[in-house]
């Protein structure tokens, strides 16, 4: 039986956790049916280094952003930068953007502005715009809906909240990305979210070198893996993988208009 196609919608592969072996990753990856992939910059160099990778990988594309870890350092310059970048051939979305009100590694006013920041950047350039969202639900929601992200177009990526805060995203007019998490035999909300969001809004990523599939936690997570992730939530939803992987691609192609 041949793999079914699949597209990582989250992955890190220009990170120096890939820098030694990222011909194999790629590889692996095609070989597991992962024929997409969207890397995702973090901040101005990370994001310059999906660029450049999506510039010489025919299956890889590129997101930039400022995450909101790095969002205190996001000053004038910094935000000239992405504007630049984000207009670079194969640059197919803005993020990765958002909140993150665990880990609070930037000042919570300087998350928030870089957030609206670049969720006009996205409104601008036309792109659809990867949010990043831990701990702060009401808050991303909240700046979401008042840059009406739905005519963007966007991901809620890492979903990690419950059913009711995915339909408000589903409201919004977001898709939803569950990554290796909806694995772990603890999950507890995320098996419902995945029985709940339509198949026509649903994608599945890894989130790569982070969040590993269980059978992998602990390691370095990969590409390769995303068929773990995918079939668990086939699993969870009654469907073929079959079916479902290239249906989620297509709507992964589709909002962030790749071949
Ligand atoms: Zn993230
Ligand atoms: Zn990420």
């Amino acid at each position: 039986m041949s793999a079914p196609e699949l597209f990582d919608t989250h992955a890190h592969l220009h990170f120096p956790d890939f820098a030694d072996d990222l011909p194999a990753v790629l590889a692996r990856a095609r070989a597991a049916g992962v024929s997409r992939l969207l890397t995702i910059g973090a901040d101005v160099e990370t994001s310059a280094a999906a660029v450049a990778l999506a510039a010489r990988e025919a299956n890889v594309w590129a997101a930039v952003g400022i995450h909101p870890h790095d969002a205190g350092e996001a000053d004038d310059g910094a935000l000239a930068e992405i504007e630049r970048l984000a207009t670079a051939p194969r640059v197919v979305a803005v993020g990765e953007i958002g909140l993150d009100f665990f880990r609070n590694l930037s000042p919570r006013d300087a998350q928030e502005r870089t957030l609206r920041h670049l969720l006009d950047l996205a409104r601008r350039v036309g792109k659809p715009a990867l949010i990043h969202c831990r701990d702060a639900h009401e808050e991303t929601l909240a700046i979401l809906g008042e840059a009406r992200v739905g005519e963007v177009g966007g991901i809620m990526h890492c979903f990690s909240g419950d059913v009711t805060i995915a339909r408000r995203c589903l409201d919004l007019g977001l898709t939803i990305s569950l990554a290796g998490p909806v694995t772990y035999p603890n999950a507890r909300a995320l098996p419902d979210v995945a029985r709940f969001v339509p198949a026509d809004r649903l994608v599945v990523e890894t989130d790569c070198p982070y969040l590993p599939p269980q059978g992998h936690r602990g390691q370095r997570n990969e590409p390769a893996y995303l068929p773990l992730t995918a079939a668990r939530v086939a699993e969870l939803r009654g469907e073929p993988l079959a079916t479902l992987g290239p249906r989620m691609s297509d709507n992964a192609r589709r909002l962030l208009r790749v071949a």
